[in-house]
């Protein structure tokens, strides 16, 4: 049986991509800014229709840059289901993630717990429009105002949403994006930034080329993270694939839905208002009696379909972290990630074995094995 893992990258036209090379080749300008750099990051800007956006080589290194060039300092509160770049990202900068619990519904930052978390040192809010679902933007903008601190929304998973015709960058200080090849849209590896104040462009040039502003001066401590000339041909070609890559997203999720929505204790994403999905994840939580989600996900392995424990630890129980935190602090992510898988989800998966995975979950549900037990007894 051939193995399905929870995502497989979209390969776009392979000559699409060497005319591009081409390009490169004749050009023989490998990165630094260059030709494709410049054209991508119009494109992109265009296309999540913001103000401003700078390109990176990863989505966590434009997330540490941002956190940097906003000089970020104290505590930052943030949430702990999430990928671990998000909170190694403010402890890189030397502030201090203060974890605040997840809305039980929608998985991102639980608006009505982050105010008791501030203190004099707080600086920043950064929350993660986690699976693509959005967060409470405008709840986070009030308290952000209210106390005069920054918010910079890891938007790795949400590529291409808008709110109500509005680009997901939009919102917050700014947003970070990420361009890997297990995204939505990628760049092979990459990422960008986006945000609203011009001011910060200048910034953000500066840190990802070691901060140096002119042929003799260097300005500040930066690093290296510059997108190369590859990632972003790559980046070109993908591009214009986006919406079609979307519907068949799009499809898959509806066939999952269809099969899914009515397995007694099973929770799926509800749709949010006036919010179009990229439809990057397919998050589905075993909450009812009798469901062990650990050995769902061992059941569907054993037929060769890889399921993912999409965010299992959590941040706060980290190795690198359990010293000082612990997820009995924010107890429904704690509760979350021990009940939910994100099913296989990408393209080009097909929709016989989007039926065969639905088929071998409702074989396992416990309502399904009682039923069994109970024929059993009768016919014996
Ligand atoms: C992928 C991801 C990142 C990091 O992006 P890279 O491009 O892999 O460096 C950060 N945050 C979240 C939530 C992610 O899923």
């Amino acid at each position: 049986m051939k193995k399905i893992r929870v995502t497989q990258t979209t390969m776009p036209d392979m000559k699409a991509f060497t005319d591009e090379l081409l390009d490169i080749w004749k050009s023989s300008h490998l990165t630094n800014m260059g030709e494709k750099h410049e054209k991508l990051a119009s494109q992109l800007n265009d296309f999540l229709d913001t103000d401003h956006l700078t390109l990176f080589t990863n989505g966590h290194l434009a997330l540490e840059s941002v956190i940097a060039a906003l000089n970020l300092t104290g505590e930052v509160i943030t949430t702990p289901f999430t990928f671990a770049s998000t909170t190694h990202a403010i402890v890189r900068n030397g502030c201090v993630p203060v974890f605040c619990d997840i809305d039980p519904d929608t998985y991102t930052m639980d608006p009505t717990q982050i105010e008791k978390l501030i203190t004099d040192k707080t600086s920043a809010i950064v929350p993660v429009h986690v699976y693509g679902t959005v967060c409470d933007v405008e709840a986070i903008e009030r308290i952000a105002r209210k106390h005069n601190l920054k918010v910079i929304y890891d938007a790795a998973h949400a590529f291409g949403v808008t709110v109500n015709g509005r680009g997901i960058g939009t919102f917050g200080d700014a947003s970070m994006f990420s361009f890997h090849a297990t995204k939505v849209f990628n760049t092979i590896e990459g990422g960008g930034v986006t945000y609203s104040d011009p001011t910060l462009s200048k910034a953000l040039d500066c840190m990802k080329n070691f901060g140096i502003t002119g042929t003799e001066t260097v300005e500040s401590i930066g690093f290296n993270a510059k997108m190369n000339e590859f990632q972003a041909a790559m980046g070109l070609v993908n591009l214009p694939n986006y919406e079609r890559d979307r519907a068949k997203r799009e499809a898959i999720v509806t066939a999952y839905n269809d099969r899914l929505q009515n397995l007694p204790g099973v929770k799926l994403m509800t749709k949010q208002v006036g919010v179009r999905s990229n439809y990057a994840y397919y998050p589905v939580v075993f909450e009812g009696e009798g469901w062990d989600r650990d050995a769902v996900a061992d059941w569907l392995a054993s037929h060769d379909i890889y399921v993912r424990k999409y965010f299992y630890p959590l941040v706060n129980d980290f190795d690198c972290y359990k010293s000082v935190y612990s997820s009995r602090f924010t107890p429904v992510a704690r509760r979350l990630a021990s009940q939910v898988v994100t099913l296989p989800l990408y393209s080009e998966l097909a929709l016989e074995d989007v039926d065969r995975i639905c088929g071998l979950i409702e074989a396992v549900s416990p309502h399904q094995l009682k039923r069994e037990e109970s024929t059993q007894a009768y016919t014996v």
